[in-house]
């Protein structure tokens, strides 16, 4: 299990619900418990045979990554370029999902990430709508 639980709801993040759609403030709450569509969650509830990323083993030379979330939001080389927003906002080493959620141009700098990987658009649709409307 992911170390990423720990406070769990926040409530800051809680307050910013109120500007995020349906489908963004659930996705954001199943990254926060990890219990999310990527592959690490599902194997364990066995709907997929396999927990690496798929975007990324099948790269040359790559060595099988469990697609867990700070995988996926963090680590997957496939995404590194739809990464480089999120990572230039950030600073490339913060990997605290509290701190991302606890303010609304981090959690839209994240969605928009998730949205350009369309990794879980099956699950979620498009996530990045209402986006770049009001700047808070
Ligand atoms: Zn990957």
């Amino acid at each position: 299990m992911e170390q990423i639980d720990k406070n769990f709801p926040f409530k800051k993040f809680r307050k910013m619900q109120y500007h995020l759609t349906r489908a963004q403030s659930s996705l954001l709450l199943q990254l926060r418990s990890g219990h999310i569509p990527l592959n690490a969650h599902l194997y364990r509830l066995k709907c997929a045979d396999t927990d690496t990323c798929q975007a990324c083993s099948t790269r040359r030379g790559a060595s099988p990554a469990k697609e867990m979330v700070t995988h996926f939001l963090f680590d997957c080389t496939e995404y590194q370029y739809e990464c480089h927003d999120l990572d230039k906002l950030l600073g490339c080493h913060n990997r605290d999902l509290e701190h991302i959620m606890s303010k609304q141009k981090y959690i839209r700098a994240l969605l928009k990430y998730i949205g350009r990987t369309k990794r879980l658009k099956r699950s979620f649709g498009t996530i990045t709508q209402q986006l770049d409307n009001d700047d808070a």
